[in-house]
């Protein structure tokens, strides 16, 4: 198993190298590792799931409004599928609430017929249309005057982040080489392999997949290509303490814009109440700040949908980049001279669609000429429970009978012990920072944000950092 985050780079020739270690750059590298193919997932920062795949509004799609027809449709429908039993064989955490797309105006009203009739040319044929008070009978709090809604019954909730984990861990056991803090820069395209420049010396691959997200326009430059421009357009999001997840059963959508999904109200596996996103076309792809403009539009559009969400206290706010482009598809592009597949402009929808876009990575990599060989088993992984549906070890008598380390709460707000803590920073792919501790067991998430846990946190993630600093200098 190997995860490196300093020194040079192997010196040989992978099959595959994939750019970006997103949930779609680990879910091909997943997809990848079930034959017996040499492979590198070169990720620029020091963990995976660190760009956009770490801030979105966490819904497994059923893609019942995506654009029939489109590669997206098809990829998302499939995804759907395979991620929900992938999610059941690994303990991702999903809970399948369901979706209520109000409707709140005569003109939103009368567009939901064509919404199920869209729906079902998407192969989705469970919706229902609801009229007002079969509304207000399923969710009491929603906001006076909404006149009808349809019922998705299919939408979930999920956890991002242990999702691009899950891949990453069990592409990691199964021989992918994933390199951290590994910036791609030039490449050159020989005859027999590509040569990608990075910090950490040269990168040698026969063949190449361009997963780099919001990079994944200018990557694809570096390969000759000028098929799509990406627009970063950022959600900003509003994330309620655990107090407010009584108000709400169902995810709420509003019916959707030219510009996006809209604005929604959704409860998250962690427990929490969320309101968002914004969707702001920016030419900034670092900009993850949140602006009092956009907090206060979204306040604006909650207060109508959940009037008394917004009274409860405000836990969090964040925002991610969605790799938008001047395109209504995903861009995946194929260049079998050179051997090369691009993955861009994977905007709303990519953490559902994300092993539905390896399975077609995959078949591209085929007509670029990659014998991959027969396929094999590879070996299941189980992640920690940090969802909240599920018993916590802090809820196990029979885990803390057997390791005290499990009774021994650090998080107080989200209830994160020791045991866990101790457990990621020891895992096939630890966290590179403490940031990284709170997406694999939301320690530092809850509403003190890191107040009082921070310090034994740190010292916790310092000890194992310099434990593993010393094994490296050993080695
Ligand atoms: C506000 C918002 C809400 C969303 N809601 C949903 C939702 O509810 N459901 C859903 O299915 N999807 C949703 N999405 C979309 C989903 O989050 C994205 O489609 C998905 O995360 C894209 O994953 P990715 O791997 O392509 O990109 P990323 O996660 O950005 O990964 C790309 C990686 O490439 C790395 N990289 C870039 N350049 C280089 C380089 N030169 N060398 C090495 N590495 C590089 C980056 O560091 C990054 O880690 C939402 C997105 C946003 C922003």
């Amino acid at each position: 198993m190997t995860v490196t985050t300093t020194g040079d780079l192997p010196d040989e020739v992978y099959d595959v190298a994939i750019i970006g270690a997103g949930v779609v750059g680990a879910a091909i590298a997943r997809e990848l590792a079930r034959y017996r193919l040499r492979i590198a997932l070169v990720e620029a920062s020091n963990d995976v799931g660190n760009g956009t795949s770490k801030a979105n509004t966490a819904i497994l799609h059923t893609g019942f409004d995506a654009t029939p027809g489109t590669l997206e449709a098809r990829l998302v429908r499939e995804g759907y599928q395979r991620l929900t039993a992938y999610a059941a064989e690994t303990g991702i955490p999903l809970e399948p609430l369901g979706a209520l797309l109000v409707a709140w105006d005569r003109e939103q009203l009368a567009a939901l017929p064509s919404l199920a009739e869209k729906a079902a040319r998407n192969g989705y044929d469970e919706t229902v249309i609801l009229d007002a008070d079969a509304v207000h009978a399923r969710e009491p709090h929603l906001g006076p005057g909404a006149l009808g809604a349809l019922e998705v019954p299919g939408e979930s909730i999920i956890c991002p982040w242990t999702t691009t984990l899950a891949y990453a861990t069990q592409a990691v056991r199964a021989g992918v080489d994933l390199h951290l803090n590994c910036p791609a820069g030039a490449i050159t395209t020989g005859a027999d392999h590509h040569e990608i420049a990075t910090p950490r010396g040269v990168l040698r691959t026969r063949h190449l997949v361009n997963a780099a997200g919001l990079y994944s326009d200018e990557i694809n430059r570096r390969l000759g290509h000028e098929e799509f421009t990406v627009t970063p357009r950022r959600g900003q999001l509003i994330v309620f303490d655990k107090f407010a997840r009584g108000l709400v059963d169902h995810i709420l959508l509003p019916v959707p814009t030219a510009l996006g999904k809209g604005v929604l109200v959704s409860p998250t596996v962690y427990g929490n109440v969320m309101l968002g996103p914004t969707a702001e076309d920016l030419d900034d792809k670092t900009a993850t700040g949140s602006s009092a403009d956009g907090l206060a539009s979204l306040r604006e559009k909650g207060a109508r949908i959940l009037p008394e969400l917004l009274e409860e206290e405000v836990t969090a706010v964040y925002a991610g980049l969605r790799a938008a482009t001047e395109h209504g598809d995903y861009q995946i592009h194929a260049d079998p001279g050179r051997r090369y597949v691009a993955v861009g402009g994977i905007r709303s929808t990519g953490l559902t669609a994300s092993m539905a876009i390896a399975a077609h990575v995959a078949e591209l990599l085929g007509d670029c000429g990659l014998d991959p060989g027969p396929e094999r088993e590879i070996e299941p992984v189980r992640m920690p429970t940090i969802g909240e549906a599920f018993p916590r070890p802090y809820q196990r008598a029979d885990l803390i009978a057997a390791d005290p380390a499990y009774g021994t709460v650090v998080c107080h707000c989200e209830r994160v012990t020791r045991g866990e803590i101790r457990d990621a920073l020891t895992a096939t792919v630890p966290p590179g920072s403490l940031d990284g501790i709170r997406r694999r067991t939301r320690a530092l998430a809850g509403r003190c944000q890191g107040f009082f846990c921070g310090a034994a946190v740190r010292a916790q993630f310092e000890a194992a950092t310099a434990a593993q600093d010393r094994t490296e200098a050993r080695r």
